[in-house]
């Protein structure tokens, strides 16, 4: 796709959205669809974030469990939140084909157990979801049958879900982009923009030129840095990274992943993986805390591949790249509003495919005054995390490298 030019001069907006991923971009597309004449601003090139750099899994539901969901708002608010989740997946596969954007996409999830009693509790959340949503499109696999659709080792059972989708990330947010410049959106890379005050007004200052809006929304997710000090405490910036090998052979093809489904293990450092449509293994495993990637992201992450995939020790790893997830504390994202103009929602938690998506029709649909589903998710408690912008990476660090050293103990 092209480049889109810096902004230089002023513009004027019902809207200005800030990030060009799938939050910024969705709210934008969403705007339009309603008649907001909009200004979308990004830094780098749109899909620079996490939107261009993800796994591609579209997974149902919210990112905390039900069960956690349940405890902290009530049973009909979770009730709404569940809805919302699946809402999310529709949303995808709806602008997908709205916008005729050709990026691969596929249905299935298959969760796997790595510990006997991860097994035991995705029986528990089978039965919990099918007796009290409703949701029929799971199925328990017991180690056997898991094996007759992957030839992935050290699983103790699966969860099936037929809801889910994957699809290729890359192509997905530059499709939305397109899809956003077609219908009118007017957008601006290598632009980095700034709210003037902290939400008095809907200005958005940049290096060379500014835009006047009614309303901004801010899309920058684990991207934030100090642009909003206010809601930086509120997410952790993660970073977590993925290596694509080279197309596998005809006869490794359907050994690792027989029905073409994304797939993703029970670990609190979660490894997950799908095919690329020209037969590569697309593999996201192992996070780092600090402020830098490793030197080799390919020799970082092979070793958790290895691990599922013994057999793909003598395959090539072409591809290894990274990027940052934003992260809350309790896993469900940040919805919320500073004053009367300046609009955010952030820290999906690694399931930002649907949710940021999502996050986007509900930005828009708040903007043009139904605020219901904002709302609902705004209604979660968020809660900073300790020690504020400042002091948070120590204990994070901590309380990440104690799950990490977790995952390695048996149960
Ligand atoms: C390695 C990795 C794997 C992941 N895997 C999955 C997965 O399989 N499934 C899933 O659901 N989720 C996954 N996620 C999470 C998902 O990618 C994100 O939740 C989602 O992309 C967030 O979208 P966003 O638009 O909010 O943020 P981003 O896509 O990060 O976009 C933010 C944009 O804002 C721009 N920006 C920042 N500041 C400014 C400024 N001042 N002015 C202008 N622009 C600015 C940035 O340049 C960036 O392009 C993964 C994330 C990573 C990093």
């Amino acid at each position: 796709m092209h480049a889109f030019a810096p902004l230089k001069g002023e513009e004027t907006a019902d809207v200005c959205v800030i990030g060009g991923g799938y939050t910024g971009l969705s709210t934008a597309l969403h705007l339009r669809q309603k008649g907001y004449d909009v200004v979308l601003l990004e830094a780098e090139r749109v899909g620079w974030g996490a939107s261009g750099r993800n796994g591609g899994h579209v997974g149902t539901g919210q990112r905390a469990d039900q069960s956690s969901i349940e405890k902290w708002v009530g049973a009909e608010a979770a009730r709404g939140l569940w809805q919302l989740g699946l809402d999310a997946v529709d949303t995808v596969c709806q602008l997908i084909d709205t916008y005729h954007i050709d990026c691969e996409l596929g249905s299935g999830n298959l969760h796997l157990a790595a510990k006997p009693g991860h097994a035991h509790e995705l029986q528990d959340e089978l039965e919990h979801l099918e007796s009290i949503y409703g949701y029929q499109q799971l199925s328990y696999l017991t180690p056997e049958a898991v094996a007759e659709l992957t030839s992935a080792q050290g699983f103790h059972g699966a969860l099936l879900d037929a809801g889910c989708r994957h699809l290729h990330p890359l192509k997905y947010v530059l499709g939305l982009a397109r899809a956003a410049a077609e219908q009118g959106v007017r957008i601006y890379e290598g632009t980095c923009g700034r709210p003037a005050t902290s939400g008095q007004s809907g200005e958005v200052v940049t290096a060379q030129g500014r835009v006047i809006a009614k309303h901004v929304v801010l899309g920058c997710n684990a991207y934030l840095g100090k642009l909003v000090p206010q809601l930086a405490g509120n997410i952790m910036p993660i970073n977590n990274f993925v290596i694509a090998t080279e197309p596998l052979p005809s006869h490794l093809l359907p050994r690792v992943n027989r029905d073409n489904l994304s797939m993703s293990d029970t670990l609190f450092v979660i490894n997950y993986w799908k095919l690329s449509q020209d037969g590569r293994l697309i593999f996201g495993g192992g996070e780092n805390y600090s402020s830098r990637f490793p030197r080799d992201i390919k020799t970082f992450v092979r070793p958790h591949m290895l691990n599922i995939y013994p057999e793909l020790e003598h395959t090539e790893i072409e591809y290894g790249w990274g990027g940052a997830v934003g992260i809350t504390l309790n896993r469900m994202p940040d919805f919320g509003r500073i004053g009367e103009h300046l609009w955010y929602a952030q820290g999906f938690s690694g399931h930002g495919v649907p949710t940021a998506t999502m996050a986007g029709k509900l930005l828009a649909e708040a903007i043009d005054g139904d605020t219901t589903g904002f709302d609902l998710m705004a209604s979660v408690p968020t809660h900073r995390f300790p020690g504020g912008t400042l002091l948070r990476w120590p204990g994070l660090v901590a309380g990440m490298l104690f799950y990490s050293l977790r995952d390695k103990l048996g149960r």
